[in-house]
């Protein structure tokens, strides 16, 4: 069977060996656990190259393999990284170039494509259409284009998406955007002042699952009802029965409604496999 190398790159590096749809070996992973690193907030785009062929390096271990399917943040096309919101310095940068000579087979894809990819492979395996939200530092939704940044609120004062739009999905859901609007308190201090019901925090963890529901509520618009996996660092904050009632009262033609949201797990092993599964169907493609 094929030996496949997955990597996601967003704030840090993760990355393994994979067959099939499983890791095989040791997951890498930079900054390595327990380090004071920021990650590659800051880190110029030759260095990240660099660290992702590094990971590379120590997952194969001079062996050789068939394919590196490397996810990363931001837009990318023909293995540029043609926007990248929350690592801008990467912006333009041709980082399947930097790795490309030195393995046959590289594809560089969007880390949500990767994670959907990697859902799909390991849950999804029954749905024909699995779509999938990635909360974390940006908001993520596979596609070609960054469905992040859909607009969900015409408030001219919605303006805390990293990429400067207004009225953003990202804006309002996204962790950085989060810190950005909350100057004064982390998003988990957030999450757990609503609990206690503090008006401006419950009154924001609204507008948090109302903007959700309502970039879902296009999706089904456009492409009809389903499952909705949620997943990412912050998929933890979802309250899916609040979500659920906001996503109701937002479709209300009966053969759009019925559609589900499942919380999955943030695990570097989907996402790995998501990119590996994605650089070996590219593999055939070619
Ligand atoms: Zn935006």
């Amino acid at each position: 069977m094929a030996k496949i190398v997955g990597v996601m790159a967003s704030e840090r590096i993760v990355a393994g060996l994979v067959e099939g749809s499983q890791v095989v070996g040791p997951v890498r992973t930079y900054p390595e656990p327990g380090s004071e690193s920021e990650g590659l907030y800051g880190v110029p785009a030759d260095e990240i190259g660099a660290l992702v062929r590094k990971q590379i390096e120590l997952v194969t271990g001079g062996t050789a393999v068939e394919a590196v399917g490397i996810g990363f943040a931001g837009i990318i096309r023909d293995g540029h990284v043609e926007e990248s919101p929350n690592l801008q310095q990467v912006k333009g940068y041709y980082l399947q170039g930097a790795i490309g000579s030195a393995f046959q087979r590289v594809l560089v894809l969007n880390d949500a494509d990767a994670m959907a990819a990697g859902i799909a492979a390991t849950r999804g395996k029954l749905e024909s259409l699995v779509r999938v939200w990635t909360l974390g530092d940006g908001i993520g939704y596979e596609g070609v284009w960054e469905g992040g940044h859909m607009v969900v609120t015409l408030d001219p004062k919605e303006k805390f998406c990293g990429c400067g739009g207004v009225g953003h999905l990202e804006g309002i859901m996204g962790h950085a955007a989060m810190r950005r609007r909350f100057l004064d308190m982390e998003p988990d201090e957030v999450f757990a002042e609503a609990k206690t019901g503090d008006a401006r925090c419950a009154a924001f963890v609204r507008l948090w699952h109302r903007a959700l529901a309502a970039a879902t509520a296009t999706s089904v618009h456009l492409d009809g009802p389903g499952k909705f996996y949620l997943t990412g660092p912050n998929a933890r904050f979802v309250d899916v029965e609040r979500l659920n009632i906001d996503l109701h009262d937002m479709v209300r033609m009966s053969p759009l409604q019925g559609s589900l949201f499942e919380v999955v797990p943030t695990s570097d092993e989907i996402a790995i496999v998501g990119a590996a599964v994605s650089a070996d169907r590219a593999r055939f493609s070619l």
